[in-house]
Formats: C-alpha cells, structure tokens, sequence
C-alpha cells in the first residue's frame, strides 16, 4: 500500500504541485461468485469486493473544473462542471458521467484534482469501470457534502455508464463496490435491490482469479441477443403463466412442465436463467452453513450451463476451468462475468494456490500460447476514504 500512496503523492505534486490538503479515497474491483446473466432477469447474484482497486488522491477547489491524472492511461483530463459532454473514446467519460448524473439531481458539485492509480486489470470483467465511477461519486459526496445513501450512489454510477458512457450494465457491478464488505459475499435481489451480506469461510481457502487475456471482443452484441431471447422466453411461458413478469418468478418445477411452449434455443437459455437463480439461493445457503464442498459443485454447475446452454463462455475460460478441476485442493471454478473472455474464479485450498498457479499456468500457456494472470483475492470493503498518517 506505502508505494502505491507514495506514487500516487509524487504524481500529485508532479500534476497540481503541493500535496496539502489532500485526501485517499479506494473503490476496488469485484468478482462475481455465482449468479451469472440473471441480473438483468431481476434475479440473483453473489458477488463480492476484491482487495484489487482504484485509489484516488484527491483535493477540492473552489472553482468548477475537475482536473484528473489517471496514472494508469498516463493522461490528464479536465472538464468545466457547466460544460459537460461526452469526449469520443476517453475514460475521461467515466468521471464526467458521474458529475452529469449527480447534477441532473440538482446536487451542487464542486470541482477538484486527483491523480488516480489501480491494480484492477482493465477490460478482463473486474469492473474496473465500475470502479472509476464509484470512486469519483464518492469523492464529489465527500467534498460537496451530499450525503448521498450508497444505494442510491450506485444507482447514479449506473446511470452515468448506461446513459453517458452507452453501457447498458445491470446494477451488480455498481451495487457491490458501493455496498461491499470485508469478509463478505453481497446477495443481491436485482429486482427490488434487497441484499444480505453473507461471511465467506475464508480459513484455509482462497478465491483465485485467472485472467484468460481473452478481448471480450463478441460480448456486446452476443449479450444484447442473449437479453432479447430472455424477453421471448417470458412472452411464450405468458400463454401459461399469466402472471410471470421476469425469468425470476419462474421455477425450475414450472420451466420443465411448460418447456414444450418454447424454441429450442430459448429453452436453453430460459433453463440456464431459472437454475441459476435456484443456485445462487443453494449457494447462500451452503456458504451460511460452511460447507465451502456445495459451493464449489454448485459453482461447477454453473460454469457449465453457461457453457452448453448460455452458450457465453470461450475455449480458454473452459480450458482454465477444466484444468483447474483436475488439480489437488480445488472446491470449485467457473468463469465469471459477462464471458467470452476475462476470467475465471476458483475456489481453491490455501495449502494448494502455488501449485495452482504453477500448474494451470502452465497448461493453459502451453495450449493458447497466453500467460496468463492469477489473482489470488481476499473479500474486502466497498469504496471508502482511507485515512493516512
Ligand atoms: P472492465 O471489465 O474493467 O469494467 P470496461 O471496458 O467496462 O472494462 O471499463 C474499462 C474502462 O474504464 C477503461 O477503458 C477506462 O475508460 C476506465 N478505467 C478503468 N480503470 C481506469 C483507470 N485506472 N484510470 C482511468 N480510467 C480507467
Ligand atoms: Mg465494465
């Protein structure tokens, strides 16, 4: 951590001169354990804050420009907050987007610098971007002293990447960077926003994340298809279950005994959506009665309906699951995000995560010709200010 804030300060000093006054504000990036393309079907899902993450060194001014220094991209931004708009491909539009949502709330913004600096690999499905933007809410919240609650924090975030950046996110990623606890796995009902913190038995076993190094470059359009033959799945089971509104209140019981209403290719997707939700339901459960043992057959179950029935996932994050299944001291793995490409989570026993990494790594290296990454995580809070001595 020491470094990390002692480059941030030079950066600082470098940008905007003396580092007086200033503040460290840290939103980290997330992984999500199980529950994988039912948020935007107002299902479930169990994703948690990773000791990966954006800090910000940051200070008001008195005026109205926000100047920023991403370490990460080397580059400065400035904008006026009376002169917001979108700037082609920049990740300036991450913070920008942020002042533009909390201001069409009418909430008085003041301008600051900061210079921010992550270790949360960008574009491998961490969220980094949700990051940025929680980081940035979180600080105009601190220095203009809105008193924004954190659930209506990662509402605006993902408002500003669905409206101003043009991603059309479901609300976990934003949710758990805002909401997220040390320790704790976040369940969240994506349709009416309840949520549980739920403790993870973390003796003797850690998450690992394995970056595929894959570009998600099919994950926009695939994704959009996939949303649209979930929306035909709830039109046809409608002609029998009058009442449904989302694949959320479907059963698996339901699905099976009205499966015949639908086109085989939507049935597999349908099937995928409602078992997933039974999942992250058994999966809450196995982690509040510590048997990590379910968690990972549940974890496993779910990797591969996203393989063979979500059909989302891609050679390489099949090949990593596979390997790591065949390795000593792995309760379980699956690849996590929207897919094709970024990475996988696995479960893995403490004893066995450096022959974990030494073997997958090598297997997969051998078979793709990629290196690829390994993050070995703990469970940790959402955004916050850290306050240094
Ligand atoms: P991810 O899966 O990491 O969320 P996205 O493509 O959604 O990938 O978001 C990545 C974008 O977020 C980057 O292209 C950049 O615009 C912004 N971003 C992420 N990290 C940083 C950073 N450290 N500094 C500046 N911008 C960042
Ligand atoms: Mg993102």
């Amino acid at each position: 951590m020491q470094t990390r804030v002692e480059k941030l300060k030079e950066e600082f000093k470098k940008q905007f001169g003396s580092d007086q006054n200033t503040r460290l504000f840290q939103a980290p990036g997330r992984v999500n354990l199980i529950g994988e393309h039912t948020d935007y079907n107002e299902g479930f899902v169990l994703p948690a804050a990773i000791d990966r993450s954006i800090l910000a060194l940051a200070r008001p001014r008195k005026d109205k420009q926000v100047r920023i220094y991403s370490l990460d991209f080397k580059n400065l931004f400035e904008f006026s907050l009376d002169k917001i708009k979108p700037v082609k491909d920049s990740w300036g539009n991450y913070p920008m987007g942020v002042a533009e949502v909390l201001q069409q709330e009418k909430l008085k913004l003041k301008g600051f610098e900061a210079v921010f600096e992550s270790n949360v690999p960008v574009g491998a499905g961490l969220s980094s971007s949700a990051a940025i933007e929680l980081v940035n809410a979180f600080i105009f919240d601190a220095f203009s002293e809105l008193k924004l609650d954190r659930v209506k924090m990662a509402l605006l975030c993902q408002k500003a990447e669905n409206e101003f950046v043009g991603v059309k996110c479901g609300i976990m990623d934003q949710f758990v960077i805002a909401l997220g606890e040390k320790g704790r796995a976040l369940f969240l009902d994506c349709r009416d926003l309840s949520y549980r913190l739920v403790p993870v038995p973390s003796e003797k076993v850690k998450l690992v994340i394995t970056n595929t190094k894959v570009k998600r470059s099919l994950a926009g359009s695939e994704y959009n298809q996939r949303r649209e033959e979930c929306g035909e799945g709830v039109k046809l089971l409608k002609q029998k279950l009058p009442k449904i509104k989302s694949l959320r209140d479907v059963t698996p019981e339901e699905l099976a005994e009205h499966q015949e209403l639908l086109p085989e290719t939507v049935r597999k997707r349908c099937t995928h959506v409602v078992r997933e939700n039974d999942r992250v339901t058994r999966a809450e459960a196995a982690l509040k009665s510590n048997n990590l043992r379910e968690f990972g057959r549940l974890m496993v179950e779910s990797h591969n309906s996203l393989r063979d029935l979500y059909q989302v996932s891609c050679p390489e994050l099949d090949l990593l699951v596979k390997n790591a299944l065949s390795l000593k001291g792995v309760l379980g793995s699956r690849m996590t995000g929207a897919g094709f490409g970024g990475c996988t989570v696995s479960l893995v026993e403490e004893k066995s995560v450096d022959e974990f990494r030494i073997k997958s790594g090598r297997s997969y290296q051998k078979e793709t010709g990629k290196v690829p990454e390994f993050y070995v995580c703990q469970i940790s809070d959402g955004v916050k200010e850290i306050t240094t001595s």
